[in-house]
């Protein structure tokens, strides 16, 4: 619309409210830097009517920790007041009845939001922090020591002027990314093949994924899974419990490295016959064997069960496990001819950032430089970009991002990959976002601007357009 543009000016913006964005927020309150933090304006921008829980709950699938973990969350006393009506909630109650197995992420996703609901509505009345939902970030432009946030909502589009951003917007699998991988090994799938990303694959119920597959199912044609993680055994399940019916008899699985498994002691893995290398799967701080890498509760079982006689689970369906780098004689062979045939090939090959367009303010664009499972950052999460430039004030830690191993928390040296979930969020991975964004806040700003909730007329970015100024919506959707 002509002229709709806006500018508010303020000290953060936390863009995306998922499990990373909220955990930060949770993490604020308990850690008693929640005023800090919002002393210079805060403000929560969501694409989601309800944000809270971002796709958390969409998976159908169990959690990779026991119910505890999540409580773990919620437990501290700065947040006992805030919780409370939580006592009179079923999803609360079903996740205590397993604290000490893993539960369904549905499950999970509902105590979140219900959990979220509390805090974002605690934090705007204490503490003046503005919520923004139903509004989507478009682009973040670095201009010299701040941010500008473009936003748009029912049709417009504002600027947000900050000097930090926490931005968790979840992830995506790029399915170049999955055949350059196979390409760096000399694989390729053929042109005709359908690459599925295990991400909308494990939102599917047991009807979508008949739908889905049937015709492949009808021609007998072949599937293949790319990847050896948690995805990858949760999506055998999911495909092996919904399509035995329809036909499946088969699927390939197609993974790089070994398959780790988790065990919480090395006596345990030896008890077990699972072979690791005690100098490189152990974690030296916990003495749990792959203790980042290794599949664990269900997909563990499913793990297990798919070594030990190749089978999915208790259902028929067979597996056939093929390790590409420096796998048993013959596996890589027999790889390159299941991709080849595969009319279907799964990517569970990990996330990249969902981010949106990002750009230096002279226009020229931002490209972060990314690592294995996620983005190349630094412990605050401020990544680099293609320069190798540290962008200082923005911070990623979700989905697709994650931040690298804390040698002093400990991992296993054979994991190379990022760290990322929801304990971390609500702890160390956000501890860390908030130090840095505190400690950028008290320096005072070359330039300084009237900081404090404002709103100011901008010119277009084109700057074809007369500016606008639209008082009444000065205190909108806080
Ligand atoms: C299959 C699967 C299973 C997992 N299981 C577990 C588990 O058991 N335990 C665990 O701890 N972790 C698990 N994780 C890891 C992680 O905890 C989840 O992926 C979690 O959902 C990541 O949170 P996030 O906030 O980074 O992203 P998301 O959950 O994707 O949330 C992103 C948020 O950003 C918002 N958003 C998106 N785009 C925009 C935009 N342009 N502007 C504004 N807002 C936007 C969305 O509305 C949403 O609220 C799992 C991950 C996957 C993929």
């Amino acid at each position: 619309m002509y002229g709709d543009h806006l500018e508010t000016v303020c000290g953060c913006v936390v863009g995306g409210a998922g499990p990373a964005g909220m955990g930060l927020l949770f993490n604020a309150l308990k850690s008693g830097t929640m005023p800090e933090l919002a002393k210079e304006g805060l403000i929560i921008v969501d694409a989601s009517p309800t944000p809270g829980t971002g796709r958390l709950g969409q998976y159908r699938i169990t959690a990779n920790s026991v119910g505890d973990v999540f409580l773990d969350c919620l437990r501290d006393p700065a947040l006992r007041d805030v919780f409370e009506p939580l006592e009179h909630s079923p999803a609360y109650w079903r996740i205590r009845r397993q604290a000490q197995s893993a539960p369904q992420l549905a499950d999970v996703a509902q105590l979140l939001a219900e959990a979220s609901t509390l805090v974002l509505d605690f934090i705007v009345e204490h503490y003046g922090v503005k919520l923004w939902s139903s509004t989507t970030i478009t682009e973040v432009v670095h201009d010299g020591d701040e941010y500008q946030v473009w936003v748009e909502s029912e049709g417009r589009t504002r600027r947000i002027r900050c000097r930090a951003v926490v931005l968790n917007l979840g992830g995506r699998q790029d399915p170049q990314h999955l055949l350059n991988g196979l390409a760096d090994q000399g694989l390729a799938i053929a042109p005709s093949a359908r690459i599925q990303s295990a991400d909308a694959l494990l939102r599917m119920n047991a009807v979508q994924l008949r739908d889905l597959f049937a015709s492949t199912l009808a021609r007998k044609g072949r599937i293949s899974v790319v990847g050896g993680s948690h995805s990858a055994f949760s999506v055998l399940e999911n495909l092996a419990d919904a399509l035995e019916f329809a036909g499946l008899k088969e699927v390939t699985l197609v993974h790089r490295s070994p398959v780790r498994l988790f065990y919480e002691t090395a006596q345990a893995a030896m008890d077990a016959g699972y072979t690791f290398d005690p100098r490189r799967d152990v974690c030296p701080v916990s003495g749990r064997v792959n203790r980042s890498g290794g599949l664990r509760y269900r997909a563990l079982d499913v793990g297990r069960e798919a070594l030990a006689n190749g089978h999915i689970g208790k259902t028929g369906v067979r597996v056939q496990l093929l390790q590409t780098d420096n796998g048993p004689a013959g596996h890589y062979e027999r790889a390159r001819e299941a991709l080849a045939e595969s009319e279907f090939v799964v990517q569970c090959t990990g996330y990249q950032p969902l981010l949106p367009a990002l750009s230096y303010a002279n226009g020229s664009p931002i490209n972060l430089l990314e690592v294995k499972g996620g983005l190349d950052s630094d412990p605050c999460g401020c990544p680099l970009d293609a320069t190798g430039q540290r962008l200082h004030g923005l911070h990623l830690f979700g989905l697709g991002a994650g931040l690298g191993v804390d040698p002093r928390l400990g991992s296993e040296a054979s994991f190379d990959g990022r760290i990322y979930g929801v304990w971390q969020f609500h702890n160390d991975a956000s501890r860390a976002v908030i130090d840095a964004v505190l400690e950028r806040l008290q320096v005072p700003l070359a330039q300084p601007v009237s900081l404090g909730r404002l709103l100011v007329a901008v010119p277009s970015r084109n700057e074809e357009r007369q500016p606008f100024l639209w008082p009444a919506m000065v205190n909108a959707q806080s």
